[in-house]
């Protein structure tokens, strides 16, 4: 998959394409996964699109760690009180396939470890 910048993603942030939206501010919009691999699956993005991790620069600490924050209570608002998944899939190795950065929250079922 292609490292553009401009990914579905930012189709979703701009409303060109539809998604099931459960939370946005002004610097992260978070929505269900199109392909749900627990009872609940959503993305966290921010709107600003940084590809990957590994693209993150210092000048975005402040927004990585809001990232966090919107997890938080993201998972609060979806009654993940036993618990989830907090995942971020870098680069080929990391399996991730859409380069706009983003945190997946799983959870509403025991998640195994090690992942796949
Ligand atoms: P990753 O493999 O970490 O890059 O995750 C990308 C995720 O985006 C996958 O779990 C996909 O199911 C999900 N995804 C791709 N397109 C969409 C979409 N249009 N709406 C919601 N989720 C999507």
């Amino acid at each position: 998959m292609s490292e553009a910048s401009e990914t579905i993603f930012s189709k979703i942030v701009r409303r060109e394409i539809p998604a099931d939206i459960v939370y946005e501010d002004d610097l992260a919009i978070a929505f269900r996964d199109i392909n749900a691999q627990a009872p609940v699956h959503i993305l966290v993005i921010p709107k600003k699109p940084i590809p990957k991790l590994a693209d993150a620069q210092p000048e975005d600490q402040a927004l990585l760690g809001h990232l966090l924050l919107v997890v938080q209570r993201v998972a609060a608002q979806e009654g993940l009180t036993q618990g989830y998944r907090t995942v971020i899939n870098t680069g080929e190795d990391g399996g991730q396939t859409v380069y706009h950065l983003h945190l997946h929250i799983l959870g509403g079922r025991f998640m195994a470890w090690p992942p796949g």
